[in-house]
């Protein structure tokens, strides 16, 4: 109600008492006038508020006629219920529009509160997870995605920056890669994309490449056999033609047996069984064979701290500890020196290999790890490398939800620090002390 309609309706009302004091003067019954004017005011207005009452109660009634006040009040309270209606129809396409715009998506969505029970849905989420409405709205997501692994994931909570890869529990054969996202305090969403299609064809690409690596295997091995056996007879002047072919040949068995490693770590991605894994004594042997590859070039120093065991794949860990090794020793100059530590830190046990090498740019250490990714190709040519090493040393220790730091400077050296989850280490009764 405006200021001027105040004003209006105030003087209507010192008009009408005025009036009545004159009438209740002139009849010489002012008391009793006036008792009967404020009786008949006072039923006008709980008439007009039973209107009123009747009015808002009934969804899309009349608006009630009134005078004065009352029907200013009335015109008002309807201005207001049709800018709320105009309201509501606005904010109910913005819905609908929404909820087409998540049902048009191919990725099943899901929304989970903070007792990670299910608050809504799409179309998607229908078809992939065959989730129901309204029987599994309130459900815990762990009672309807019913994977062990699943459940794991998510206990996690805030913490989960990784994806995870299940079957769908509608169709088996179906792959799906969960992933969460926090969007308000304790509100979370699950997307899960069909992967099966893309898993299929990584696999067709991996088979591929282990099955030529496998084939060509075999033909090179006798091509080293006739090299061999030639290279005892040859001319002189032949002999460097056969061993720069012995050399080729060596490159091409070694670069055949990384690619064959790493095709056989990508198809277990997970490490499939612990074992306790006495790294002292593993390390003890990457000794021996270290100083037998640098036939007393560089000096060694090992540092092992006895009786720290790790839980994990041996053959695996041996792998990727051998290549950190083997690439200081072809990276390091003659004279260099290398350092070989495994010792429990705060992050967990940790291994590192420090070395006085050629050392890797800046710009290169977050590729280095990428397959065939060479810093130079001539430097790592030259060293008999393949561009694998690193790529199997990640994908061992992604295996062992372990990580990868890489510190280097040009022409100084490197340290490759491999960091093992505290959960993985393993304490043998009788702990082995070498060094
Ligand atoms: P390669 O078999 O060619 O050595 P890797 O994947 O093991 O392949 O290493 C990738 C690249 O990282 C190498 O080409 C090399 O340039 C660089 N590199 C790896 N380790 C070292 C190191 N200790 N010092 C200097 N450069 C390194």
């Amino acid at each position: 109600m405006t200021a001027r309609n105040w004003r209006r309706h105030a003087s209507h009302l010192v008009i009408g008492l005025t009036s009545v004091l004159l009438a209740g003067w002139l009849s010489g019954e002012p008391v009793l006038v006036l008792a009967v004017a404020s009786f008949c005011y006072l039923a006008w207005t709980v008439a007009n508020v039973f209107r009123l009452y009747q009015w808002l109660r009934s969804e899309e009634g009349k608006i009630p006629e009134s005078l004065g006040m009352w029907a200013d009040i009335f015109d008002r309270i309807h201005e207001l219920q049709k800018s709320n209606r105009l309201q509501q129809e606005k904010h109910q396409s913005v819905i609908q529009e929404f909820l087409s715009m998540t049902d048009a998506f191919p990725d099943a969505t899901l929304v989970i509160d903070q007792n990670d029970c299910l608050t809504w849905f799409n179309d998607a989420a229908h078809n992939l997870l065959g989730l129901q409405i309204p029987e599994d709205l309130g459900q815990p997501v762990t009672n309807l995605l019913r994977d062990p692994d699943f459940a794991d994931w998510i206990a996690v909570g805030e913490q989960v920056q990784t994806s995870f890869e299940m079957a769908s529990p509608a169709d088996g054969t179906i792959r799906l890669d969960v992933s969460i996202i926090t969007y308000r305090e304790k509100q979370r969403l699950l997307v899960l994309r069909d992967v099966t299609e893309i898993n299929n064809l990584e696999k067709i690409r991996r088979d591929f490449v282990a099955n030529v690596s496998h084939e060509l295997r075999t033909p090179l091995t006798v091509l080293l056999g006739y090299l061999e056996s030639i290279s005892d007879q040859c001319p002189d002047d032949v002999t460097p033609v056969i061993s720069k072919m012995q050399d080729q040949a060596h490159q091409m068995q070694g670069l055949l047996s990384d690619l064959l490693e790493l095709s056989r770590l990508q198809s277990a991605e997970q490490v499939s069984e612990d074992q306790s894994i006495d790294v002292p004594a593993t390390l003890m042997q990457l000794k021996e064979q270290s100083e037998e590859l640098s036939q007393d070039r560089h000096s060694f120093k090992f540092s092992i701290e006895p009786g720290l065991f790790l839980l994990g794949n041996a053959v695996d860990l041996e792998s990727a500890f051998r290549n950190l090794i083997h690439n200081a020793i072809k990276y390091t100059a003659d004279g260099g020196e290398i350092a070989v530590r495994w010792e429990s830190t705060e992050e967990g046990p940790t291994f590192s290999v420090q070395d006085t090498g050629i050392g890797i740019p800046t710009r290169d250490i977050p590729r280095l790890t990428e397959r065939f990714y060479r810093v130079g190709s001539d430097r790592s040519r030259d060293s008999g490398g393949t561009g694998l090493g690193l790529s199997i040393v990640k994908h061992v220790l992604n295996a062992h939800e372990a990580s990868l730091n890489i510190d280097s400077e040009l022409g100084l050296g490197s340290t490759f620090s491999c960091v093992f989850p505290v959960e993985r280490t393993s304490r043998p009764k009788n702990a082995r002390s070498e060094g």
